[in-house]
């Protein structure tokens, strides 16, 4: 019934599962009556809770539906399903984000300008066939964890947003200007590393589009604008990004702007856009970080920029891996390890093991640490195992690459000695032995280069998830044990998160 517009009824959601609502228009009122606020709109968008009386209840005089406080607490966390508003950090108001200022505020730095001291710039341009109206407030509500916040002077806080755009920083990972400029949403990062935060940014853009509005499906194409100035001015041409991965594919180096005639490196368009194989990504990083921790003994000047760069990559690596299995993500959790309970992998009367579920925290990510949560010892047969280790082999690969970096994220968010790293390392140890022992194995290799239709995991890769899935139902039912919950990201992925993290992901919500 909600899906044809019957009720509103959100069952899938922790917190609106408890309200039905039988009347839509009666909701729809009500946000209405946000929408034209003008108080609101000369607050530059900012709700405050104190307000809400006056919205919902003083303001719709006259015979018309007026709104008791009991429902507040309801209609805001509506609200912020619909992308009309997000709350803001201390929890005392909303933003709305149809209400921004017209004027753009000055911003840290522009598209026309040199990009600062090592730093690099990316610029791409989503071209479509018409512009969706509410396409920004939409996409500032669902960016609003980066938005970037100027502290005045007079002791105003600014948010960077406005009518046609808004500026974001992704602390560890850069910043980002996005403006509407008719038909063309431009997007340009900056960062040592800009192109985890730009594909976070469009796949967050696509998301958007495809859910609000499915009619503009194949009529939007990303883009690279053509770099060349002409008296300070930018040249209107547009590199299409598939066409130019096509033309590279074909052996082209180069291609000539229809606009200036000038002609481009398709690499140099290219860079930074080109997906990479992600398994050849991997095992690059690997490397990487070994060569990194060498240079931080030797105590370089340029160690900093390294390690930026390199917590960048392992961002989008993990990003990548992640939503290769973001279907999944769904029905369980992604990340854990596993180890026999005695002895090691090699002697199969061992039939005993201890699988430990991770928290999937972006950049802190975690063995669950709750007592009695996220642990399982069960008895397995060895074909239960030899189904699993495809997908244990990535993930091993997955937290090793992540561990330098989400591991001192864990200790400062949780306290000194939470993880304890050489536990850690001896897990993943041992993860690596179960692998080097069951992918040996003739039949687990075929599977390797498989590739199931755009899947980037292998068949056993996948059936190694399923596996691990209907483990967990059998396993708990009821999620007694699991120690994490489900919380649905704007990039179209599930993030499963202990209880400390799912808390903090949740806005906060007054009671009246
Ligand atoms: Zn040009
Ligand atoms: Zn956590």
């Amino acid at each position: 019934m909600h899906d044809l517009g019957y009720i509103v009824y959100y069952g899938d959601d922790e917190r609106l599962k408890d309200d039905v609502v039988l009347q839509p228009e009666w909701l729809t009122k009500a946000i209405g009556f946000v929408l034209e606020d003008r108080t609101t709109q000369e607050m530059d968008g900012i709700l405050p809770d104190n307000r809400l009386q006056e919205v919902w209840w003083e303001y719709p005089a006259d015979g018309k539906t007026r709104y008791p406080s009991a429902l507040y607490p309801f209609f805001l966390q509506l609200m912020e399903k619909y992308d009309v508003s997000y709350r803001l950090e201390d929890g005392t108001a909303s933003l709305v984000a149809q209400h921004v200022p017209q004027v753009r505020p000055n911003l840290p730095w522009l598209p026309e300008e040199e990009p600062a001291n090592n730093h690099r710039r990316l610029a791409t341009v989503c071209v479509m066939e018409e512009s969706p109206p509410g396409l920004i407030p939409w996409m500032i509500v669902r960016t609003h964890d980066y938005i970037y916040q100027q502290h005045q002077t007079d002791g105003k806080t600014h948010r960077l947003h406005w009518q046609k755009g808004m500026f974001l920083r992704n602390r560890r990972h850069g910043e980002a200007m996005l403006e509407l400029r008719d038909r063309e949403l431009h997007l340009y990062t900056e960062a040592v590393w800009p192109v985890y935060f730009t594909n976070l940014l469009k796949q967050t853009l696509q998301k958007l589009i495809a859910e609000t509005w499915p009619g503009l499906k194949g009529r939007y194409q990303f883009t690279v604008p053509c770099p060349t100035k002409q008296q300070g001015k930018a040249c209107m041409g547009r590199f299409e990004i598939e066409a130019l991965r096509q033309f590279l594919e074909e052996g082209d180096d180069t291609i000539r702007c229809q606009k200036c005639r000038t002609r481009q490196n398709i690499i140099e368009l290219l860079y930074g856009f080109e997906e990479e194989d992600t398994r050849e990504q991997l095992s690059r990083i690997e490397t990487k970080v070994e060569r990194v921790e060498i240079k931080v003994e030797q105590g370089a000047a340029k160690i900093q920029q390294n390690l930026q760069e390199l917590e960048s990559r392992i961002a989008n690596y993990v990003m990548v891996i992640m939503q290769a299995v973001a279907s999944e993500s769904k029905n369980g959790p992604r990340l854990f390890t596993i180890e026999p309970m005695s002895g090691n992998w090699r002697r199969f009367m061992s039939k005993t093991y201890r699988l430990h579920l991770w928290c999937e925290a972006p950049n802190c990510q975690h063995p669950i640490h709750e007592a009695g949560k996220g642990v399982y010892e069960f008895e397995a047969p060895r074909e239960w195992v030899e189904q699993i280790a495809p997908y244990a082999n990535l993930i091993a690969r997955v937290l090793k690459t992540l561990a330098p970096i989400a591991a001192p994220a864990a200790n400062a968010f949780f306290g000194e000695e939470f993880i304890k790293e050489s536990n850690i390392k001896y897990q993943l140890e041992t993860m690596k032995e179960l692998t080097n022992t069951l992918l040996s194995n003739d039949k687990l290799l075929i599977d390797e280069p498989a590739r199931l239709g755009d899947s980037l995991l292998s068949q056993g890769e996948r059936s190694g998830i399923l596996a691990l899935h209907s483990f967990l139902r059998e396993e708990d039912p009821h999620h007694e044990i699991l120690g994490l919950k489900r919380h649905p990201t704007y990039t179209g992925d599930y993030l499963w998160l202990c209880e400390t993290h799912y808390q903090q992901a949740q806005s906060k919500i007054p009671q009246f």
